[in-house]
Order: structure tokens, then C-alpha cells, then sequence
């Protein structure tokens, strides 16, 4: 399987803005999942790694929404990736419920602008 059109993007993430872990991305294939996307820290042994789950929605919506699949994922894709940056002691006993602090709405607006702002498509 051809990797996800959105791995370009989570690369320009790691090297713009590198959390304390690395990360590792999966999809969720099924889009009728209430949950578009969830950040938790995962210990490997003696090390730990950030998983992002995001749903897919480019590879399971019609061509007529692809527009709106790709903005819902990068939106998705930003908000998990502002909890990797701002992640906590707080989460490490809440990690089904990331908080949405000041501090991470701060890291939310700085990824929203690198995305739809500073780089003209974030998808090549
Ligand atoms: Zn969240």
C-alpha cells in the first residue's frame, strides 16, 4: 500500500515542530468513528513514542468531498499534534481525554498557521 498522501505533511510537522517523542501515525479506517483523530503517549519498553490515530477520510470519501476530507484531516492532524507538543504529567492518567488548555490552543494556532499560512500546500 502507497503510503498516505499525509505523511508529507507529519514530516514537515517533525522537522518544524519536533515533540518531546517521536511520533507514529495510524489510521483509522473506519469514518463513521465519532472520533476523528486521538494523541497518546505509548511506552515501548524503556521508550516512549506519541501514536496518532486519525481517521481517514481521504481514502474513504468520494472524489466530490476530497477537498473537505483533506481539510478535516490536516485539521485533525494538527490538533492531536499541538497534545504531542503540549503533553503533560496532567495527561499521563487521562490519556482517553487530552486536555485543551490555554497552552495548547497556543501550539493549535501556531500549527494552523504553518499549515494554512506560512506553506503554500502543505501536501507536496
Ligand atoms: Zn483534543
Amino acid at each position: 500500500m502507497p503510503r498516505h498522501p499525509i505523511i508529507k505533511v507529519v514530516n514537515k510537522l517533525r522537522d518544524k515542530f519536533p515533540p518531546a517523542y517521536p511520533v507514529k501515525i495510524v489510521f483509522n479506517k473506519n469514518i463513521n468513528s465519532s472520533c476523528l483523530g486521538l494523541c497518546t503517549l505509548v511506552k515501548q519498553g524503556r521508550k516512549s513514542i506519541f501514536r496518532i490515530s486519525l481517521t481517514d477520510y481521504l481514502n474513504n470519501y468520494p472524489d466530490e468531498y476530497q477537498d473537505l476530507a483533506s481539510s478535516v484531516m490536516l485539521e485533525s492532524l494538527i490538533h492531536e499534534w499541538a497534545h504531542a507538543l503540549n503533553w503533560s504529567h496532567l495527561h499521563d492518567n487521562n490519556e482517553e481525554h487530552p486536555i485543551h488548555d490555554e497552552t495548547w490552543g497556543v501550539w493549535y494556532a501556531k500549527l494552523y498557521n504553518y499549515i494554512f499560512y506560512e506553506i503554500k500546500d502543505p501536501w507536496i
